[in-house]
């Protein structure tokens, strides 16, 4: 596919999304809800962007993540109005979680140090990658959003079964806020089984009868040291590749 980002001519492949081609060329387009390894969400809206399609006079602004690439349209990722809506967003962000570097910093990028809006004091800015990591990646569906508008948070089914959950830590990883802290909830609850412990690997399937003789202190552990070391990434993301090349 041809067309223009930022007034160069780029080439992508079919079913490249604006997002990834952008993300491909070197653009920088913000986008707290997307990951490579998970299907585009389009839950936060940063990444919105001006596409002019063939044909057209005026530009509609889309989400990029959820746009694909299409011959011969003209992509601006930064132009006045962009801005102007990415600062809204950023405002509502840092109005939900005001004490998170990663928003603060985020939001100052765009000039964005204060709010209009009412602050809440929450590290989760709904972003869903926890979610859909357990969901889609690991399998294991241990977490979900629960309740709507300002009360909506992540938590385990009924908010006291953490069963499913397999102490993959992939959630903590994604989450861009480190607003989780579950893994050690699980450590807990793993020890008052009794028993010996199974490898956290053994768990997530990488290693048969593993058994954990440290307490679950991962960080202190060879195993999980190699298996990031090779992963360069959380080992349960790096088996999923990203879901398409893109080009540009
Ligand atoms: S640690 Fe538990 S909740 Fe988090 S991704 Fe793994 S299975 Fe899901
Ligand atoms: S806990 Fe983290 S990853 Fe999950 S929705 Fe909240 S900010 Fe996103």
């Amino acid at each position: 596919m041809k067309f223009v980002l930022n007034g160069k001519k780029r080439t992508a492949e079919v079913g490249t999304t604006v997002l990834e081609a952008a993300r491909a060329a070197g653009v920088d387009v913000p986008a707290v809800c997307a990951h490579d390894a998970l299907e585009p969400y389009g839950a936060c809206r940063l990444c919105v962007v001006e596409v002019r399609e063939q044909g057209k006079k005026r530009p509609r602004v889309v989400a990029s993540c959820l746009y694909p690439v299409k011959d011969g349209i003209e992509v601006e990722t930064d132009t006045p109005r962009i801005r102007k809506l990415r600062r809204f967003l950023l405002e509502l962000l840092l109005a939900r979680s005001p004490g998170s570097p990663y928003v603060r910093e985020l939001a100052a990028r765009y000039g964005v140090t204060k709010t209009r809006f009412s602050k809440l004091d929450d590290d989760c800015i709904l972003c869903g990658l926890c979610v859909r990591v357990c969901s889609d990646i690991v399998g294991a569906n241990a977490i979900g959003f629960s309740q709507r508008g300002i009360g909506r948070k992540v938590e385990s089914p009924f908010g006291i079964d953490h069963s499913r959950c397999i102490a993959c830590g992939a959630c903590a990883y994604v989450c861009p806020t480190d607003a989780i802290d579950m893994e050690y909830e699980r450590v807990i609850e793993l020890r008052r089984e009794g028993g010996e412990h199974p490898c956290r690997y053994t768990l997530m399937g990488f290693l048969s009868d593993a058994v954990c003789s440290l307490n679950y202190e991962c960080f202190r552990c060879e195993i999980d040291q190699k298996f990031r070391a090779e992963a360069h990434t959380h080992p349960m993301l790096a088996r999923k590749q990203p879901r398409r090349k893109a080009r540009a």
